[in-house]
């Protein structure tokens, strides 16, 4: 039973979808439907609940963000997903995009560094019973070596460099997608590895909070 609260925020996401996402070509069937099902509003806070579904990102405490929906849109339609990948996500933070990308493959592994942000993430995705999503707090610009190799890497904060490690996790045939440049603007930079190395594409600018860490940025 759906009550009027959440008959109106499905309105809200199906608006979202077509308003911010189909219009501005995000065409993977796979990512619209889990855009279509992802109750964002779960992965604000209460008072930002009404704003959930907006053009824009959104504090979610650490001073930290949740992502414009478009940029979780742009990223996980990059990765070109097939149903028995198994993903890597750095950077939680409020768990949406991890939420995205667990109904579109088989497993996701997901790391974030600050604790308070992992517990909340972790107790929402218990809640919603997404089963196959694997957290971890810890610093992940040393990616996840015992479970690598991915299918495709997600980094959803913006480093100065990309970090090698990671591009040694990633399988032949993996796609990796990060933003990289100064603490201001980065480029959103797509890497494809094959058995003769990597090719590497620019998706476009965007902006991100500082990927902090080893192979990161090293300060808040
Ligand atoms: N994907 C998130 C976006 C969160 S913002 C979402 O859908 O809401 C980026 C997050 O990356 C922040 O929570 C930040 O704490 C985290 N982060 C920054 N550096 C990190 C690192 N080295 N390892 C893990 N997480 C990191």
């Amino acid at each position: 039973m759906m009550n009027k609260e959440s008959i109106q925020y499905e309105r809200q996401r199906e608006e979202m979808v077509r308003s911010q996402l189909e219009s501005r070509g995000i065409k993977d069937p796979a990512v619209l439907a889990a855009f279509r099902k992802v109750p964002r509003h779960f992965f604000v806070s209460e008072a930002l609940r009404d704003q959930a579904y907006g053009d824009y990102p959104l504090p979610i405490g650490q001073q930290q963000t949740i992502s414009q929906p478009y940029i979780v849109a742009e990223m996980t339609q990059a990765l070109e997903l097939r149903p028995n990948d198994r993903v890597l996500e750095i950077g939680t933070g409020s768990g949406y995009q991890a939420a995205i990308l667990a109904e579109i493959v088989y497993r996701v592994y997901t790391i974030e560094r600050l604790r308070p942000l992992y517990l909340q993430a972790r107790s929402l995705f218990d809640e919603f019973k997404y089963h196959n999503i694997v957290t971890r707090c810890a610093d992940g610009t040393n990616g996840w070596q015992e479970q690598s190799p991915f299918d495709a890497i997600v980094i959803t904060a913006g480093a100065p460099k990309v970090p090698e490690v990671l591009i040694r996790q990633l399988a032949v045939g993996g796609r990796l997608v990060i933003p990289v440049g100064n603490q201001h603007t980065q480029d959103l930079i797509k890497i494809y590895r094959d058995e003769n190395g990597t090719r590497q594409f620019s998706l476009g600018g965007c902006r991100f909070v500082k990927l902090v860490g080893e192979h990161g940025w090293k300060q808040v």
